[in-house]
């Protein structure tokens, strides 16, 4: 599970970063949160192949969060891709991704579904789940947990041996969690596996203010991705177009416990990030700044 931050900044692009979008690289199918414009020459430009891309999630209809979905549509047909891409967000995504479809002279070579999506809905996507949370922006506005399936425990080769399970296929089939017969003996999967191991958890805000509700959706997340638009020196101006600031994102991510903060959405106007990164590690120690096509591995805890 890698994170690839297409990119990081907030409102408009700059020289240093594009508008938001990130890339989540899972087994065979890669996942984007929002879609800003040009994302798809960030896209180009990672490690990131785009026509593997099987659903993207906007936070919310701002232009520096979806404005990049005609065009990455448009390449993808032409690439001749043939696989459904599903576009999910909230209230109303699905009249303006259609309004989206009808842009110009063109007609897409692939099927485009597009889904609304309000807080609290959970989608089951087998591997791993999609929650919805609410962000608390000026416009309607989801953040979305990436919720891995937890894992078998581990397998636990003394116990297999005193149970007298010959190796080689039995101890996979146990591995995969099904009971097998040994010498007329039921031996069930528990018996030889340790407890089950949490998957993996990355929590994305898009625009918000501060808030417990995504303070409890982030709660023990490997990684919290959350907006961080200004320094606390302008609080006020955060608070009314409803944005964080560093040291508030950092709260979050103190009071959530997550494991790791990465901040994005910086407004254009910090050519430099210093004073924000220092802002959220003088709260939460393991905070960075993300930056354009940095990439992340998100490792299993134990
Ligand atoms: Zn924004
Ligand atoms: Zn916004």
């Amino acid at each position: 599970m890698r994170i690839v931050f297409l990119g990081t900044g907030g409102t408009y692009p700059s020289k240093a970063r594009n508008v938001t979008s990130i890339a989540i690289q899972l087994p065979g199918e890669v996942l984007m949160f929002d879609c800003g414009e040009g994302t798809q020459r960030q896209l180009m430009s990672s490690s990131v192949s785009f026509m593997k891309v099987s659903k993207i999630f906007i936070s919310h209809l701002h232009a520096d969060h979806f404005l990049g979905l005609p065009g990455l549509i448009q390449s993808m047909s032409l690439n001749g891709r043939e696989d459904d891409l599903t576009v999910f967000g909230p209230t109303d995504t699905t009249r303006n991704v259609r309004m989206m479809l009808r842009l110009g002279y063109f007609k897409s070579g692939f099927r485009v579904v597009a889904r609304d999506l309000a807080p609290g809905d959970l989608l089951d996507c087998g591997n791993y789940c999609i929650r919805c949370g609410k962000a608390e922006h000026t416009i309607p506005s989801l953040a979305y947990a990436l919720e891995e399936r937890s894992r078998a425990g581990k397998f636990e080769l003394k116990k297999a041996r005193r149970l007298g399970v010959p190796e080689g296929p039995l101890y996979r089939r146990l591995q995969e969690g099904r009971s097998v017969t040994v010498d007329g003996r039921i031996i069930k999967p528990n018996m030889v596996l340790g407890p089950a191991r949490p998957g993996r958890k990355i929590v994305y805000t898009g625009d918000t203010r501060p808030s417990k509700g995504i303070a409890a959706l982030a709660k023990h997340a490997d990684v919290l991705i959350h907006d961080c638009t200004l320094d606390s020196t302008h609080l006020g101006l955060a608070e009314d177009f409803g944005h964080s600031t560093a040291a508030q994102a950092a709260r979050t991510a103190k009071e959530a416990k997550v494991g790791a903060l990465f901040l994005v959405h910086m407004s254009p106007r910090y050519e430099d990030t210093t004073i924000l990164e220092k802002e959220a590690k003088a709260i939460f120690r393991n905070a960075l700044i993300a930056e354009d096509l940095m990439e992340y591995t998100v490792k299993y805890r134990t």
